[in-house]
C-alpha cells in the first residue's frame, strides 16, 4: 500500500477547536487508482468522501459517507451491470484512548488516520452476491441459458428442468 498522507494524517485542528455541538464539513476525491490501492476493487470513475466533523465534550464526532460506482457480475445470471456504492458510518475521535475504546486517536499534532475508516465504510457497502435486477430468472441449471432473454424456455423444456432433481435422487439397485 501506497502512502497517503492526506488521508493518513488529516489534520482536524480547526474542528477540535470548534465550539461544543458546532459542525464542519469536508469532502475528499479518491481516484480509482487510490480506491484499488486501498481496497482491491476496482471502481469506475472518482469516490466522493463526505465528512461530517462535530465537536462532542471531549472528543470529535464524523459522519463519513461514500459514495462511487462499480461494475459487477450478477450472482445469478452472470450480466455485468453497474452498481451504485452509498454508505455512511459514525465514527468518535479523541485525544486518550483507553484499551477497549472504540475511539480512534487524535496525535499530538491534532491529526488523524483516516484510512481504516474509509475503507470500512467503502467495503460494507459493496453487494457480495449482487444482481442485475430484483427479478433475474438466471441461468437455466441444465443448458446455462439465461432466461432473461428467453422466457420460455422453461415451458418448451420442463423435462429439462426436472431431470436435474431425478438424477440426484439415489438409484435402487
Ligand atoms: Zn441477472
Ligand atoms: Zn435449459
Amino acid at each position: 500500500m501506497k502512502e497517503y498522507k492526506f488521508l493518513e494524517n488529516y489534520v482536524v485542528k480547526e474542528y477540535w477547536k470548534m465550539e461544543l455541538g458546532q459542525s464542519a464539513t469536508d469532502t475528499l476525491t479518491l481516484t480509482p487508482e487510490i480506491v484499488a490501492d486501498l481496497t482491491e476493487i476496482q471502481v469506475l470513475g472518482e469516490v466522493k468522501v463526505n465528512l461530517i466533523w462535530e465537536k462532542a465534550e471531549k472528543f470529535l464526532m464524523l459522519n463519513l459517507s461514500v459514495l462511487g460506482e462499480l461494475n459487477q457480475e450478477c450472482s445469478k445470471c452472470l450480466k455485468v451491470t453497474l452498481h451504485k456504492i452509498e454508505n455512511e458510518s459514525e465514527f468518535e475521535f479523541s485525544q486518550s484512548v483507553e484499551d477497549g475504546d472504540d475511539r480512534i486517536k487524535i496525535t499530538s499534532d491534532l491529526a488523524v488516520n483516516l484510512i481504516q475508516p474509509i475503507i470500512d465504510t467503502f467495503v460494507t457497502a459493496i453487494d457480495q452476491f449482487p444482481v442485475c435486477k430484483k427479478s433475474c430468472l438466471g441461468l437455466c441449471p441444465t443448458c446455462g441459458v439465461n432466461l432473461n432473454d428467453n422466457p420460455d424456455h422453461k415451458k418448451a423444456n420442463t423435462n429439462h428442468f426436472i431431470s436435474e432433481e431425478v438424477d440426484n435422487k439415489p438409484k435402487i439397485v
